[in-house]
């Protein structure tokens, strides 16, 4: 008989995944289904990767709660799981001295939500901490952090796949029946049977949730787009830059963040889309995010980006009825399955309390027994960039592939693109070794080191051109033969 899990969670993003690690702490069969290739296809890859303090959040609701209650765990949650963690603090600029008006409240908000070590600081205190920023005066946030999103998404699984979590991927749910007292759940490559279902699939979470009847969630895709501007230019600032929230405070408004590897993220912008999947930029997004930031920080460079992306915020309100819900996490039909709607921002920061929430409500319908060998550390992978060159030089001659450069941009050895090619979760895209060795991500964009991996995948890892694909099937990077065919002398496809 086909095998039936504890519990299927759909969706592997951030906090899906979240989830699922924290599930393996029991006794219990996990099972996620991911329609993409990898973790992190949604809204986790494409955010400001910020550990928000919780002064934004509306006092007493759940994300103000999930929020202060992860900015507190976040750090050691990232020790445990290799991950990069940096406390930079964060100020919201006043430009006026009607803005100040709203510094206050924020600073009310946040002492009502149990934020610490929240003040007021003037211009001249503002222009000693960051001397380019322009502003008459700041809210202070010194528990405000940056993290990597997508390595946390993925530290996260690789954790539950360690501790007996199995996923599934290219597994689109398409439909759910329930029967016997489990479901079935069809999906790309067959059906998955489970006893409960965590419904985390973010923007789709409406749909899922559909497939058993509920027809009153709606989910409204909202886009914000982001330019990343050359990590030369991180030394204009060393906290996160926030304005005042917009009027409407459905969403934070454009910042400046500086990035766990460098680069100074701008954005994002704000809207309203139809389309779930419409991931575009575009050039008054972008112009936008330009003229914002640089309202703050004047000397910002506009012709250094090297990329724009965006993401999209799975919100719960309508641009109508002011675009600003809180979370719903409820079993409300059905005790079994249990429905996350809405998880937009501080979705991130909130990821272990939303889990740890998700797992209480598992114990209240299913007997949850300890797993005594639960491993909670993920060591972190080798980042020869981040070594001195005493420990570089230890290391290559330990392993001489180290001393292999491939990607020249982000310092990235042959031995970290192997290690992220031997991932426990089994991905071998291309996309899936950039987010895992960095490769392809700096100022080149992959310009340099793609044709290197290529050739790895080919000479190395003995891959046939068709194999090669850059996410999802049918993203095949070659569709016949190429040059190298002719001018090295691996196997022939
Ligand atoms: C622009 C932007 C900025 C943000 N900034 C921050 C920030 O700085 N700090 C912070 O704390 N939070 C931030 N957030 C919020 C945070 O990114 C989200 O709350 C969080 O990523 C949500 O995670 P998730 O797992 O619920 O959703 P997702 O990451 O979207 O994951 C859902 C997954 O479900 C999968 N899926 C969908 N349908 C199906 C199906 N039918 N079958 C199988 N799988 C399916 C998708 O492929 C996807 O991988 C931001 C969000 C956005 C968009």
């Amino acid at each position: 008989m086909k095998e039936i899990f504890n519990v299927a969670v759909i969706g592997a993003g951030v906090v899906g995944c979240a989830i699922a690690r924290e599930l393996s702490k029991y006794n219990l069969k996990t099972v996620v289904l991911e329609k993409g290739s990898d973790v992190c296809s949604g809204a986790s890859k494409a955010n400001s990767g910020v550990v928000h303090a919780g002064f934004n959040n509306k006092v007493n609701s759940l994300k103000a709660k999930f929020c202060v209650q992860g900015n507190e765990i976040f750090e050691q949650l990232c020790r445990e799981l290799g991950v990069p963690y940096k406390k930079t603090g964060k100020l919201v600029i006043a430009q006026s001295d009607d803005d100040i008006k709203e510094l206050e409240n924020l600073m009310d908000a946040g002492l009502k939500n149990g934020v610490k070590g929240l003040s007021i600081v003037d211009r001249k205190s503002l222009k000693l901490m960051e001397p380019g920023v322009e502003g008459v005066a700041a809210l202070y946030s010194p528990n405000s952090a940056i993290t990597s999103p997508y390595l946390l998404t993925i530290a996260y699984a690789e954790n539950a796949a360690m501790n007996g979590v199995k996923f599934k991927f290219n597994s689109e749910v398409t439909g759910i029946d329930e029967k016997n007292g489990y479901f079935k759940i069809y999906h790309n490559g067959g059906y998955t049977q489970a006893e409960l279902i965590v419904n985390s699939a973010g923007c789709y979470a409406d749909k899922i949730a559909g497939m058993i009847g509920y027809t009153d969630y709606r989910i409204y895709p909202c886009r914000g787009e982001y330019v990343l501007v050359d990590k030369r230019w991180s030394h204009l600032l060393t906290r996160m830059i926030y304005h005042v929230p917009p009027k409407d405070k459905s969403v934070l408004g454009v910042h400046i963040t500086p990035t766990v590897e460098g680069p100074i993220l701008l954005g994002p912008t704000a809207d309203f889309i139809d389309d779930r999947e419409d991931t575009s930029t575009t050039m008054p997004g972008i112009n936008q995010i330009i003229e914002e930031a640089r309202k703050i920080l004047p000397s910002l460079p506009a012709h250094d980006s090297i990329t724009a992306f965006s993401g999209i915020r799975a919100k719960n309100k309508s641009k109508e009825e002011g675009g600003l819900g809180d979370y719903i996490i409820e079993n409300r039909k059905h005790s079994h399955f249990i429905n996350l709607i809405g998880i937009e921002s501080p979705g991130l920061t909130a990821s272990t309390p939303l889990a740890k929430h998700v797992t209480k409500m598992i114990s209240e319908v299913v007997k949850l027994n300890i797993k005594e060998d639960f491993n909670p550390i993920r060591p972190a992978p080798i980042r020869l960039a981040e070594l001195s060159h005493e420990q570089r030089a230890e290391l290559i001659r330990r392993e001489p592939l180290y001393g292999e450069i491939i990607c020249r941009c982000e310092h990235v050895s042959k031995k970290e693109v192997l290690d992220a090619y031997n991932n426990i979760l089994g991905v071998k895209t291309l996309s899936g070794l950039k987010y895992r060795a960095r490769v392809m991500m700096g100022r080149c964009q992959g310009g340099f080191c793609t044709a290197k991996i290529v050739s790895i995948l080919r000479n190395d890892l003995k891959k046939s051109y068709t194999e090669i694909q850059l996410k999802n099937p049918g993203s095949n990077l070659f569709t016949g033969k190429v040059r190298e065919e002719d001018t090295d002398n691996v196997k022939r496809d």
